[in-house]
C-alpha cells in the first residue's frame, strides 16, 4: 500500500470549454485516493494554457524529482493525458517509476497498471490518441482565430457565407430556404446540375451576384457551416457559434450523397431512364447499355464487341421500354405490398447507423496515429485495420439503401400526385424513384418477326 500519493493536474488551454476545470481534476483525483485508502502527501499543478508546446511543466518536474527522491511513491492523475503529452515524456516518466520504484498509478478515466507491460502499452496508446486529440485542438485554435479575422476587420473585405448575412452569423431567410430545399433535393436524387440550373432560372444568385456553378454548389452544399459546424481541411471538428440552417445529420447525409455521386456525375446528364445496371441482357445477364440506332432511335442493347461482356442478342427500343417501367413503377406505387415493405424499413433510423461509422473512423485514426507512433508494426496495423474498413464499407453501403429508401417515401401511396408531376423531374430524380423500387428488369430476344413493344419480353426484379 503506497504511504504518500502525489495528485497531478493541469490546467488545460481548451477554447471550447468542454474540458473538466482543475478544481473539479483534483476533487475527483482525491476521490480515488480515498477510496483506494492512499494518503495524498501532495497536489501538482501546472498551468498549461501556452498550450501543447512541449513548454516546460515546473510541477511535473517537481512530481518526478519527489518520485526519484522516495517522497513520493503513488501517482493519481485524471486522465493519462494530464501527465504527458509526447511519447518522450512518457518513457521519461516510466524510467523513473522504475528507478524509485513507483508502481501505484491511478487515473480517474480509468486504472492503469504501469508496472506491467500491458499497462504500459495501453498509456502508450492513450498517448498517441491524445496526441491527435491536442493536433485536433491546435487546428481548432487556427481555425478560431481564422473565424475572428473574418468576422473582425476583415468583414469587408471578405465575403460572407451563401445563406447568412453581412455579420456571418445571422441567417438571410430566402437563402436559408433556398438551401434547405436543395438539400432536399438532393437527398431525394436531384442532381447538383438540375438544381443549379433551377437556381439560376430563378435568379437565386451567389453572394457575389453571378451564377450558380455545379462546384460552387457543391462546395456550398457540403460545407459544415451551413449545419452550424467547423470543419477543418473537410473534417468537422467542432460546434459553431452560429445559426444553423440545416441540421448536422442533414450535412452528414449531403456529404453521403454528394461522395455516392461523384463516381457518375462526371457524365453528362442521362437521357435513358434506365441505364446503369436496371436492364439486363436475358440470354448472358450482362447490363445493356444505352446505344441509339444510326437513324438515332434510343435503344438498349446488349453491346458485344472487344471488351464488352455482351452477347448481342438483346435489343430494345428505349421509348415504349421506359413508359412501361414509368407506369409499373407508378401503380406499385400504391400497391398494400409497397407499403408493407416499406413499412419496416421506414422511418429510415440511420443515427444508429452513422455513430458506428464514426466510431469506425475514429478507430481507424487512432490505429494509424499508433502505427505513426510506432507502437504497432506496419503487419500488425494493416490486419488491425480491415475488419474496420470492413464495417465502414458495408456501413456506407446500408447507410447509401436508406438514402435511396428516401426518394420514394413521400410517395407512398400518392402515385396520383406523382404521376401527374412525373414529366416535369429531372430525369436523375425520375431514375432515383425508379432505381429505389425497382432492382432490375431482364430483358428477354425479341421473338421472331415481332417488331412492336412486347411486355413480354421484361421479367422486372422488385426491390420493395
Ligand atoms: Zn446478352
Amino acid at each position: 500500500m503506497p504511504k504518500a500519493a502525489a495528485i497531478y493536474a493541469r490546467i488545460s488551454s481548451d477554447p471550447e470549454g468542454d474540458r473538466l476545470g482543475v478544481t473539479r481534476q483534483v476533487e475527483d483525483c482525491r476521490t480515488m485516493a480515498e477510496r483506494r485508502g492512499w494518503p495524498v502527501a501532495d497536489t501538482y499543478v501546472d498551468d498549461d494554457v501556452s498550450a501543447y508546446s512541449g513548454k516546460h511543466r515546473p510541477e511535473y518536474q517537481r512530481l518526478l524529482a519527489d518520485m526519484r527522491a522516495g517522497t513520493v511513491d503513488a501517482v493519481v492523475v485524471w486522465h493519462l493525458d494530464r501527465l504527458h503529452r509526447h511519447p518522450r515524456e512518457l518513457e521519461e516518466f516510466f524510467e523513473v517509476c522504475d528507478g524509485a520504484g513507483v508502481r501505484s498509478m491511478a487515473s480517474v478515466t480509468g486504472d492503469t497498471d504501469l508496472a506491467t507491460h500491458d499497462g504500459r502499452f495501453l498509456a502508450r496508446i492513450l498517448g498517441a490518441v491524445a496526441r491527435k486529440e491536442s493536433d485536433d485542438k491546435s487546428r481548432r485554435i487556427t481555425r478560431k482565430h481564422e473565424e475572428m479575422a473574418r468576422s473582425g476587420r476583415l468583414v469587408r473585405n471578405s465575403t460572407r457565407p451563401f445563406g447568412y448575412r453581412d455579420d456571418f452569423r445571422t441567417i438571410e431567410p430566402a437563402e436559408a430556404a433556398a438551401i434547405r430545399e436543395a438539400v432536399a433535393r438532393l437527398r431525394a436524387g436531384d442532381s447538383l446540375r438540375g438544381i443549379a440550373t433551377d437556381w439560376n432560372e430563378r435568379g437565386i444568385r451567389t453572394v457575389r451576384g453571378g451564377p450558380w456553378k455545379v462546384q460552387v454548389l457543391r462546395r456550398m452544399l457540403a460545407s459544415a457551416r451551413i449545419s452550424g459546424q467547423r470543419e477543418y481541411k473537410g473534417e468537422i471538428v467542432a460546434t459553431g457559434h452560429w445559426e444553423p440552417i440545416i441540421t448536422p445529420e442533414d450535412t452528414a447525409r449531403v456529404r453521403a450523397v454528394l461522395a455516392g455521386a461523384t463516381r457518375t456525375t462526371t457524365r453528362t446528364v442521362r437521357r435513358y431512364l434506365l441505364s446503369g445496371g436496371l436492364l439486363r441482357c436475358g440470354v448472358c445477364e450482362s447490363v445493356l447499355v444505352a446505344r441509339p440506332r444510326q437513324d438515332g432511335t434510343r435503344r438498349y442493347l446488349c453491346a458485344k464487341g472487344p471488351g464488352l461482356p455482351g452477347c448481342g442478342r438483346v435489343a430494345i427500343v428505349a421509348e415504349p421500354l421506359e413508359r412501361f417501367i414509368e407506369a409499373a413503377v407508378l401503380y406499385r406505387l400504391d400497391t398494400p405490398e409497397l407499403a408493407a415493405a416499406l413499412d419496416g424499413a421506414t422511418p429510415p433510423d440511420d443515427d444508429g447507423e452513422r455513430a458506428n461509422l464514426a466510431a469506425d473512423r475514429a478507430q481507424l485514426e487512432e490505429l494509424a496515429s499508433a502505427y505513426g507512433e510506432k507502437l504497432v508494426t506496419f503487419p500488425e496495423y494493416l490486419a488491425a485495420r480491415k475488419p474496420i474498413e470492413a464495417r465502414i464499407e458495408a456501413a456506407k453501403r446500408r447507410l447509401a439503401r436508406l438514402t435511396r429508401t428516401e426518394a420514394i417515401t413521400p410517395y407512398v401511396g400518392k402515385a396520383g400526385a406523382l404521376r401527374e408531376a412525373w414529366a416535369d423531374l429531372p430525369l436523375t430524380r425520375q431514375r432515383a424513384i425508379v432505381a429505389s423500387i425497382l432492382d432490375r428488369v431482364v430483358v428477354a430476344p425479341a421473338a421472331r418477326g415481332r417488331n412492336r413493344f412486347d411486355p413480354d419480353r421484361l421479367e422486372p426484379v422488385w426491390r420493395v
